[in-house]
């Protein structure tokens, strides 16, 4: 479980995610979080000196323009410049990862947008592929400008919208209100990657494999998966946790209110011994 609440132990937490799960290697990868006007991000080369088993100690903090806080300015991350220019151009970002993730790597490295296929990229990133940026130096002040256009496109496109891009023969950048968003993002779309190849090469010379999304779902549809729902039809005949054989939705026949009754009962009681 990533503890948010430590910002330093968040990022050192989710570097760590990032590598064992080829979401990043030795060579990238850096994360941010900002809280208020701090900035908290990584040092460099976690990867290649650390393999991102790095202190929290090591978690460099400045403002919003890089002025250092606490620790090496000079010791920052190399891909400092894009996370600073996604904080200053995007209010309600607080988190930026930059990975290399394997499978969006392989479409990054055809300049191939990655369509969204899978439910973990329909529901979380929405209908929109993720798209690249031109080629550009890593690290570079034009990298962090394309890469703040590109999602600004993705904004118009569809307000609100999750942001993440690919960089051709190089990785990712994905942004989002928290450090587990941009973690989520950054999985789900490398996931829909792995899928989209793992399908053609199973698939692809098969006549009869059927690669069209049959069924579209809207915005609306997806917020219906957080709703808690009935799971069981009135008249359904079951035995209840005290082996009572009962009917579900018959009157009396409730645990839920049964327990409601205990809860309400044991309340009261604490009230009253409360008020002696
Ligand atoms: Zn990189």
């Amino acid at each position: 479980m990533v503890d948010t609440k430590n910002i330093r132990a968040s990022i050192c937490k989710i570097g760590k995610l990032l590598y064992d799960r080829d979401l990043t290697d030795s060579s990238g990868g850096n994360i941010s979080v900002r809280d208020g006007n701090y900035i908290y991000i990584n040092p460099r080369r976690a990867g290649h000196d650390f393999q991102w088993e790095i202190d929290e100690d090591t978690i460099i903090v400045t403002d919003i323009c890089k002025m250092p806080v606490i620790g090496e300015v000079n010791r920052i991350s190399r891909e400092a410049a894009t996370h600073y220019y996604i904080y200053q151009n995007f209010p309600e970002i607080n988190s930026v990862i930059h990975g290399h993730p394997f499978y969006m790597m392989a479409f990054g490295a055809a300049h191939m947008d990655i369509p969204p296929i899978s439910e973990g990229t329909r529901a979380v990133l929405g209908n929109f592929p993720v798209t690249n940026v031109p080629e550009v130096v890593p690290g570079s002040i034009e990298q962090a400008e394309e890469i703040v256009k590109n999602f600004k496109k993705r904004r118009e496109l569809d307000p609100g919208c999750p942001l993440i891009c690919n960089i051709p023969f190089h990785g990712t950048f994905a942004a989002g209100e928290t450090i587990n968003d941009a973690f989520l993002y950054t999985e789900v779309a490398n996931n829909c990657a792995k899928i989209l190849i793992y399908r053609q090469s199973m698939f692809g010379n098969d006549p009869k494999a059927d690669f069209e999304v049959h069924k579209h779902f809207t915005k609306e549809d997806f917020k219906t998966i957080e709703v808690s729902k009935d799971v069981c039809t009135p008249g359904y005949a079951y035995t209840d946790v005290f082996g009572r054989k009962t009917v579900f939705g018959s009157s009396g026949s409730s645990i839920g209110t049964e327990f409601s009754d205990i809860s309400k009962r044991v309340t009261e009681e604490v009230l009253r011994q409360l008020k002696k």
